[in-house]
């Protein structure tokens, strides 16, 4: 059965949900998106990623039609539709239609969709044995050109990065700066831990600011386990007690190679695994119930 889509203040059949040749999301790359996920009859951190949508809006220019109420709505309106209380969702808001030039002044109305599927879950052996990664060529993006923090619909740089890891088989890439410090993966953060402390990279070195890397280090501080946003360069990794990615998709998970070189013992270390169990955890309890009449109690 095809899915529902929000399009435009309205919810079509996934064959009626398309969009213009002229829209300059897909000429330019011209818009911002995010990837969300639902668990448990809940959206985990939907205002966190509304939050985000609408700063990554404001920085490109682009005003989006509805307000962050109405667009929380169509959210949970976009999973309900599809009867999903798991689901992974993708909202996107385009600059919309415009002509072939790429002033975005000419164009007047942006293209907002929702799309909530169900999800693929990564093997339950990835978590198990940890990732090996590798280091690309390709740097991030450098932030006073195309800022990484923007989640922009421009992913070329990422793309690049995978196709690296790609040529030589690798789940995923570590991607360093222009000054040579170690950004983020393709589409996750990373994290090291280096004797007890948990280390991520800070915002400004040129990174997406992950949902999932802020609930992980507000879930580690809450446990007493220090975190710190600092630089570090692959040495720090390839010397790492400890080595995790974070992102909406793959949630917390574990690395033990890059390189070609061990992290710590070779396995997904033991803080590793508590922030993983305690990750999972707080989607059972966390973001707006997507049905209403799920949970209310019939003695109420
Ligand atoms: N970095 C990049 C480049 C991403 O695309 C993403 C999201 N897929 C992340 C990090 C992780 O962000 P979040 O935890 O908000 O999903």
């Amino acid at each position: 059965m095809g899915l529902t889509i929000y399009l435009n203040g309205q919810f079509v059949p996934e064959e009626r949900a398309v969009v213009s040749v002229f829209d300059h999301g897909l000429l330019y790359g011209d818009g911002v998106f995010e990837g969300i996920r639902a668990y448990h009859n809940r959206v985990f951190k939907l205002a966190e990623h509304i939050d985000r949508l609408y700063e990554s809006a404001h920085t490109i220019g682009l005003e989006i039609p509805l307000t962050r109420d109405e667009m929380t709505e169509v959210v949970l309106e976009t999973c309900r539709r599809n009867g999903l209380k798991d689901a992974y969702i993708r909202l996107v808001v385009s600059r919309g239609r415009g002509d072939l030039g790429l002033d975005p002044r000419k164009c007047p109305e942006p293209t907002v969709f929702c799309i909530a599927a169900s999800i693929q879950l990564y093997p339950d052996e990835l978590y198990e044995k940890g990732l090996e990664l590798v280091t690309v060529a390709t740097r991030r993006n450098l932030p006073e050109a195309c800022n990484p923090r923007v989640k922009s619909l421009n992913y070329l740089n990422n793309i690049y990065a995978k196709m690296e890891a790609n040529l030589v088989g690798a789940p995923e890439a570590i991607m360093l700066n222009q000054e040579g410090y170690v950004a983020e993966a393709t589409g996750d953060n990373i994290f090291i831990v280096k004797k007890g402390m948990l280390i991520t990279p800070p915002p400004y070195v040129g990174i997406l600011e992950g949902i999932t890397r802020n609930a992980v280090m507000e879930i580690a501080r809450s446990r007493g386990i220090p975190v710190e946003e600092k630089l570090f360069t692959r040495h720090d990794i390839y010397n790492a007690d400890e080595c995790f990615l974070t992102g909406t998709a793959a949630e917390v998970i574990p690395a033990v190679k890059l390189d070609g070189r061990i992290i710590g013992t070779g396995r997904p270390g033991k803080i590793t695994w508590e922030l993983i169990r305690a990750y999972r955890e707080l989607t059972h309890v966390d973001g707006p119930v997507i049905f209403q009449e799920e949970g209310r109690c019939v003695h109420c």
